[in-house]
């Protein structure tokens, strides 16, 4: 008989793994207090890039795996995934180690634009390609190739492993349900807020980390960004810092002015010095959380390790 595999979490983490699981012969279960739209992962903007993962090597790996598993979704619109241009700028006075999630990308995505073509104020201009993530679509995709799979799908809040002692397996991709599910207070909330604006398809994703600065031109809006403000633990909006966030687009992109703002959103990115990816010694338990703002980034990557550690337990 196949081993039963519980799941704890519906955002990307616990999302990617269940596909790739269900690649294998299990039986998939997965708990989740929320699902798409209502989570993190659907506040994402979200598009593949190196954040806060810089300085963890295991990170490469991650990052690339995610990358050409996107880049093969990408061939059907359906996915809401595509090949995007991105434009990172860098000012004037950046850091030395800046380059440094250049390794992270596969080779050959990534160009530097010539200095001829720079306009005032930028130092050094990337020209990189990447994986668009439709958050609004891909969640509700993935979840529906799932459901065709046999995963089984449950709206429960799990207290404590030891609600789940049927399983043989547990994956724990409760982001910052973290904090209480296993004490883990080194698990933070880390706020973003972002505009929304009248989109503009034909547009690359812009990325200027010093000012700070990015749009995302999504199909639902251009989504403009945005804040990191840590240990902030309401999930909401502020007029004034929303208006700031615009001000710093306008004095880039005056263009955008005419286009008309159409929402804004706040997202609690889970944030821990370092992702935990790892079989819990003594245990079922494989922990899979902690992804900061790479959570699409890393996802694929991620799951391919946590399919390894299941293998391992067999
Ligand atoms: C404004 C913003 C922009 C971002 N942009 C990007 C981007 O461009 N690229 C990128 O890679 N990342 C981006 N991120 C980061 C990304 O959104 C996160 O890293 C990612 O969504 C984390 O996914 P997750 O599945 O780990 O967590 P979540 O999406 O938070 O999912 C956690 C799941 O666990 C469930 N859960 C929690 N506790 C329990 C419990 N006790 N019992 C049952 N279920 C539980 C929740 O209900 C939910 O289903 C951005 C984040 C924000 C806020």
């Amino acid at each position: 008989m196949s081993k039963r595999i519980a799941i704890i979490g519906a955002g990307i983490s616990g999302l990617s793994c269940a596909y790739l699981l269900s690649e294998k012969n299990y039986n998939i279960t997965v708990f989740a207090k929320d699902f798409s739209p209502n989570i993190t992962s659907n506040r994402a903007a979200a598009f593949w890039f190196p954040y806060h993962i810089r300085n963890d090597k295991r990170g490469i790996n991650w990052c690339r795996r995610s990358y050409a598993f996107y880049e093969q979704l990408a061939i059907d619109a359906n996915t809401g995934i595509s090949m995007k241009k991105l434009i990172k700028v860098l000012r004037k006075g950046v850091v030395e180690e800046e380059p440094v999630w250049v390794e992270f990308m596969p080779p050959g995505a990534c160009k530097i634009i010539p200095q001829e073509e720079l306009v005032p104020g930028v130092f050094k201009a990337y020209d990189v390609l990447v994986p668009l993530i439709e958050t609004q679509l891909f969640l509700p995709y993935m979840q529906n190739i799932l459901v065709e799979k046999d995963v089984v799908f449950k709206q429960k809040i799990i207290s404590s492993f030891s609600e789940l002692s049927s399983f043989d397996i547990i994956i724990n991709c409760s982001a910052l349900g973290a904090r209480e599910l296993c004490n883990d207070k080194t698990i933070i909330p880390v706020r973003g807020q972002v505009a929304l604006v009248e989109t503009d398809t034909s547009r690359p994703v812009y990325l200027d980390n010093e000012m700070p600065l990015y749009i995302v031109p999504r199909k639902d809006a251009m989504i403009v960004g945005g804040t990191y403000e840590e240990n902030v633990f309401e999930e909401k909006t502020e007029p004034a810092t929303i208006e700031r966030i615009l001000q710093t687009a306008y004095n880039v992109f005056p263009e955008l002015k005419e286009r008309e703002v159409i929402g804004s959103w706040a997202g609690l990115r889970p944030y821990r010095s370092e992702v935990r990816v790892e079989h819990e010694a003594g245990t079922n338990i494989i922990h899979n959380y902690g992804h900061g703002g790479s959570g699409f980034t890393l996802a694929f990557g991620c799951a391919e390790e946590v399919v390894h550690l299941t293998e391992k337990i067999n």
